[in-house]
C-alpha cells in the first residue's frame, strides 16, 4: 500500500500549466469534469473534481460541468441530479458552465460529414464479428474492410439513411479512414458513429445514430474551448486519435493530460459492480452510508472538507494509485474533532446508584471541550445512572495500567462528580448487575488539591435517558482489495451493518438530519437524513474514534 504522494510530485499537472501560461501557448485555465450520467459518483470522482475545480479556482479560470451523454442505454435523469447535488455539495459551482455532450449533437453530426466529403471516414458494413476479426491484434496488423473505398457520394448517401432510421441497429456503422496497420489499436479505422434505436434522457427520439464516446470527447472538450482536458491514464492511448480528430477538423485543441486513477482498500469503485450491490440488494441503495459514492459518504456524516482534504492529501500523480481506506478515515475524524458537538450515550447498560446523592440537578456541559464558544447543553444528574458495562472490573488490573471503576476505585463522571465503586451487585447468574457508588459532593467542575483521578468515564441519568437507535457501519469488504476476489461479493463483509439501541442523554432527540456528534469515548455519529423524524432520530456510525483496522490486519 503506498502513502500519499508527497507534495512535490502532486504538482506535475500544475507544472504543465505554469509552462503553457508562461510560453503563451494559453492565456487562461478552463477545465472540465465529465461524467457519464449512468450512475451515481464515487470517492474517485472526487478526486477528479477536486482536482478540475480546484485548479481553475486556483488558476482563476473555469471549471465545467459536462455530462458526456451519448450512450442513451444507460443513462437517465435521475444520475444527473444526482451528480449536480454532489458536485455542488462537495463545495464547487460550475456557475452557468452547465453543459451535456447531446447538446452537440447536431455539430458532431456536421463533423462527421466533413470527414466524409475530405475522404477520412467512410460507412462499413461488415457485421460486428467480421470486424472483430479483421481488427487485427497487438502483434499483428489489421486488415481493410471490403467497404473502405466507397465514394464519398455513397458514404454520404449511406451516412443520412443511417441518420433517418431506413437501417437496423449494428448493419452499418461510420469509421475514420486512418490506418488499419498502426500499432495504436485505437487508430485501426475506429467506429465514429453507432446506429441505436434508443430514446435518449434529453434528445428523446431524435436520433438514432450515436456519436461513439470517441468522436464525441475531444471535440466536446474544443467546442468548450476547455485548455487543459484532464483525464485518467486509460485514455493516453486515445490521445492520439483525439488529436486526429481536432487536427482533421481544423478547431481548437485541448490539451489531454493523464493521471493515476484513485484505487481505495476495502472499496470497489467499478460503477457495473456498485449497480450490482445496489439492484441485488446488499446494500440499501446508492446512498447507503457503507457506499463509496459521494451520496453515500455524506449520509454517513463525512464533511464535504474531509473529502477535499484527503483528495488533496493524496497527491495526482502518473503511477498506479492506491490508498488505504484508513487516509480517508482520518481525514474524517481531524475534520469532526473539530466540528462535532460532545454528546454521551451508553451502548451497553450498566446500572451505577449514588447511594448519597438524591437530587435531580441539570448540569452545564460544554458542546466541545476546546470551543467556549460553542456554548453548554443541560445535563440531567440523578441518583440512578448507566454506565458501559466495560467501564468496571470486578478484579481490575493495578490502578496505573486500568483507570475505570472497579471495587474501590474512584473515577471522574465526564462533566459531574468523582464516584467512588464501594458495593457492587450480581445476579444469580454471577454476572454484575449493578453498582453502589458515593459521589465526592465537592467535586463538580474541580479537582481537589491531591486526588489523582486519572479516569473519566461517560454515562447518562437513568429516569431522564432516551432509547436511539444506531446503525453501527463498518467497511464493506473485509478484504483489502475485493476485485482481487476470485467474486467480490465474498469479500463483502457480514458485519458492516449492526444495529443497535442506546441509551442517550435527552438532548439528542432534538438533533436533526445530517448533524453529527461524538459520542464521547465512542465514536462520531450522524443523524440519517432519511429515516429519522423530527424527535425520533436514527443514527449512523460515521467513524470510530481511532483506527481499529489497524490492529486486525
Ligand atoms: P465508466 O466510464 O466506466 O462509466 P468512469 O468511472 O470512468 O466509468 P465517468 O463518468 O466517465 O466514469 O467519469 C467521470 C470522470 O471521473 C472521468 O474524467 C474519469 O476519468 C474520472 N474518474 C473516474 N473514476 C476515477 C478514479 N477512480 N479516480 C480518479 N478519477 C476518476
Ligand atoms: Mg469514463
Amino acid at each position: 500500500m503506498s502513502t500519499p504522494d508527497s507534495p512535490a510530485s502532486s504538482n506535475f499537472i500544475r507544472t504543465i500549466i505554469n509552462d503553457d501560461l508562461s510560453s503563451g501557448k494559453r492565456d487562461r485555465v478552463v477545465t472540465r469534469f465529465p461524467p457519464e450520467p449512468n450512475g451515481y459518483l464515487h470517492i474517485g470522482h472526487a478526486k477528479s473534481i477536486c482536482l478540475n475545480f480546484g485548479l481553475a479556482a486556483e488558476y482563476n479560470g473555469r471549471c465545467h460541468l459536462r455530462f458526456d451523454d451519448t450512450n442513451p442505454t444507460k443513462e437517465e435523469d435521475e444520475y444527473v441530479e444526482s451528480i449536480k447535488q454532489d458536485v455542488s455539495w462537495l463545495g464547487f459551482d460550475w456557475g452557468e458552465h452547465l453543459y451535456f455532450a447531446s447538446d452537440y449533437f447536431d455539430q458532431l453530426y456536421h463533423w462527421a460529414i466533413k470527414l466524409i466529403k475530405n475522404g477520412k471516414a467512410y460507412v462499413d458494413s461488415q457485421s460486428a464479428e467480421e470486424m472483430r476479426a479483421n481488427r487485427g491484434t497487438l502483434t499483428e496488423p489489421g486488415k481493410e474492410s471490403p467497404y473502405r473505398e466507397r465514394s464519398v457520394e455513397e458514404n454520404l448517401d449511406l451516412f443520412e439513411k443511417m441518420k433517418n432510421g431506413e437501417f437496423s441497429d449494428g448493419s452499418h456503422i461510420l469509421r475514420a479512414k486512418i490506418d488499419m496497420s498502426s500499432p495504436n489499436m485505437n487508430l485501426r479505422d475506429p467506429a465514429m458513429y453507432r446506429i441505436l434505436h434508443a430514446h435518449h434522457h434529453r434528445t428523446g427520439d431524435t436520433w438514432c445514430i450515436y456519436p461513439m464516446y470517441d468522436f464525441a470527447h475531444g471535440q466536446e472538450d474544443s467546442i468548450e474551448g476547455v485548455t487543459h482536458s484532464i483525464c485518467t491514464l486509460e485514455f493516453e492511448d486515445h490521445r492520439p486519435l483525439y488529436e486526429w480528430f481536432i487536427k482533421e477538423l481544423e478547431i481548437f485543441a485541448p490539451q489531454q493530460i493523464e493521471f493515476a486513477r484513485l484505487n481505495l482498500s476495502y472499496t470497489v469503485m467499478s460503477k457495473r459492480k456498485l449497480l450490482q450491490l445496489v439492484n441485488d440488494k446488499y446494500v440499501a441503495g446508492w446512498d447507503d452510508p457503507r457506499m463509496p459514492t459521494v451520496s453515500g459518504m455524506r449520509r454517513r456524516g463525512y464533511p464535504a472538507a474531509a473529502i477535499r482534504t484527503f483528495c488533496e492529501r493524496i497527491g495526482v500523480g502518473r503511477s498506479a494509485n492506491w490508498i488505504d481506506l484508513s487516509v480517508l478515515e482520518d481525514c474524517v475524524r481531524e475534520e469532526l474533532n473539530e466540528s462535532a458537538f460532545r454528546r454521551q450515550a451508553v451502548f451497553s447498560p450498566l446500572k451505577v446508584t449514588i447511594t448519597n446523592y438524591d437530587q435531580v440537578e441539570m448540569l452545564e456541559a460544554p458542546n466541545h471541550p476546546q470551543q467556549p464558544e460553542a456554548g453548554n447543553r443541560m445535563l440531567p444528574m440523578s441518583n440512578e445512572l448507566w454506565i458501559d458495562r466495560d467501564d468496571f472490573m470486578e478484579d481490575p488490573p493495578s490502578p496505573k495500567k486500568y483507570f475505570r471503576l472497579g471495587p474501590g476505585r474512584e473515577v471522574r463522571l465526564r462533566n459531574s462528580y468523582i464516584i467512588k465503586c464501594d458495593e457492587y451487585v450480581k445476579d444469580e447468574n454471577g454476572d454484575v448487575v449493578e453498582l453502589k457508588c458515593s459521589a465526592d459532593l465537592d467535586t463538580l467542575g474541580k479537582n481537589p488539591q491531591g486526588r489523582k483521578v486519572k479516569g473519566i468515564i461517560h454515562w447518562v441519568s437513568a429516569q431522564h435517558a432516551v432509547s436511539v437507535p444506531v446503525r453501527v457501519y463498518d467497511r464493506l469488504f473485509n478484504q483489502e482489495n475485493p476485485d482481487k476476489a476470485e467474486n467480490y461479493l465474498s469479500a463483502l463483509n457480514p458485519e458492516s451493518l449492526q444495529e443497535a439501541v442506546v441509551l442517550a442523554e435527552p438532548s439528542l432527540l432534538d438533533a436533526g438530519p445530517g448533524e453529527t456528534f461524538q459520542f464521547e469515548r465512542v465514536g462520531y455519529f450522524t443523524v440519517d437524513s432519511k429515516d429519522s423524524r423530527p424527535g425520533e432520530p436514527v443514527f449512523n456510525r460515521t467513524v470510530t474514534l481511532r483506527d481499529t483496522w489497524a490492529k486486525v490486519k
